[in-house]
């Protein structure tokens, strides 16, 4: 596994595989890599011929008050790890080589970056969306590899790539948990062992909450009320947010429609840790009942 530091060889780099018609494919992450990010790079390398994984903790995402300078880092864990999940090459740009002349040029994202996440972090995701755009400038993918676990960042990075006519496929690959069904991350790290056994109330909720709907209710302040009141069993726990929303694009009916899909999101601190998680759920047909049938004379 080569190691590039320099945008300008990594260009190189994924030009020169292209022009030998190979598919390049992209990971991107802030590193202190877990099993999460090693199902991305495994996903890519069958999907793609070779695999770029990046490795940048990007402080434009981070706020003044956020964990930018605490952010776990360990190259020589992330090198081993994603040298195991066949990664072809591991890109470790400085700050000067991805903002070499600060932060003039921003991208901004519209309405999806504001909502949910966006209300309580809103620098977040028009970072993210610079960020992305810068580092495939760099990587020149033809496909990129992001996790379902930053779901509204998939719905970002989607948005992104159509409406900047990028022609980067975006693949969103399922979420990797703990056995108890705590989502890895790398702010895990954070969490004390007690913290990380209570932490699991986060995935229960979600799947009783799934569960819930799949039992036939459609109501947008039902479902919210419910998966509330079972977060709320783990005292201590702050939720930010605990809602149902469309999963195409966040937006909130009153009623969701038979056979839709919905992406239940949670956003929630834990000490001083921030947790997120989220679960989709296809919203059920009511079958046609023969028994109504006769009832209604028809
Ligand atoms: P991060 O290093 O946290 O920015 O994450 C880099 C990429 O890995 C993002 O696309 C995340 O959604 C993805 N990722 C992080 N945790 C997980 C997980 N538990 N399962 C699947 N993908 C994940």
């Amino acid at each position: 596994m080569k190691v590039i530091r320099s945008v300008s060889e990594l260009r190189q780099y994924s030009i020169e595989q292209q022009s030998n018609g190979r598919v390049v494919g992209f990971v991107p992450t802030m590193g202190y890599l877990h099993e999460g990010h090693t199902s991305l790079i495994t996903r890519a390398s069958v999907e793609c011929d070779v695999v770029i994984t990046s490795l940048f903790v990007n402080p434009t995402q981070f706020a003044p008050h956020e964990d930018f300078d605490s952010y776990p880092r360990d190259f020589e864990h992330d090198y081993n790890l994603a040298k195991k999940a066949d990664c072809d090459v591991l890109f470790v740009p400085s700050r000067e080589e991805m903002y070499p002349y600060g932060e003039s040029t921003s991208l901004s994202v519209g309405d999806l970056a504001y909502k949910i996440e966006g209300k309580f972090r809103p620098h977040f995701f028009d970072g993210v969306a610079t960020v992305v755009a810068k580092l495939f400038n760099a990587a020149l993918p033809n496909k990129a590899f992001f996790g379902q676990k930053d779901y509204q960042q998939s719905l970002v990075v989607k948005s992104l790539s159509r409406d900047m006519l990028m022609g980067v496929e975006i693949v969103v690959c399922p979420i990797v948990r703990e056995t108890n069904g705590l989502a890895m991350s790398s702010r895990n790290k954070y969490l004390t062992d007690e913290q990380k056994d209570n932490a699991k109330i986060l995935f229960k909720s979600l799947v009783a909450t799934k569960e819930y709907i799949e039992s036939g209710i459609r109501n947008r302040k039902k479902i919210n009320a419910y998966l509330h009141d079972m977060l709320r069993r783990l005292d201590g726990l702050k939720i930010d947010y605990a809602i149902a929303a469309d999963s195409n694009n966040l937006d909130e009916p009153n009623d969701f429609e038979e056979g839709s899909q919905v992406v239940l999101l949670i956003g929630a601190v834990l000490g001083k840790t921030r947790l997120i998680d989220n679960l989709l759920v296809k919203v059920p047909i009511e079958k046609f009942n023969e028994d109504d049938r006769f009832e209604e004379g028809l």
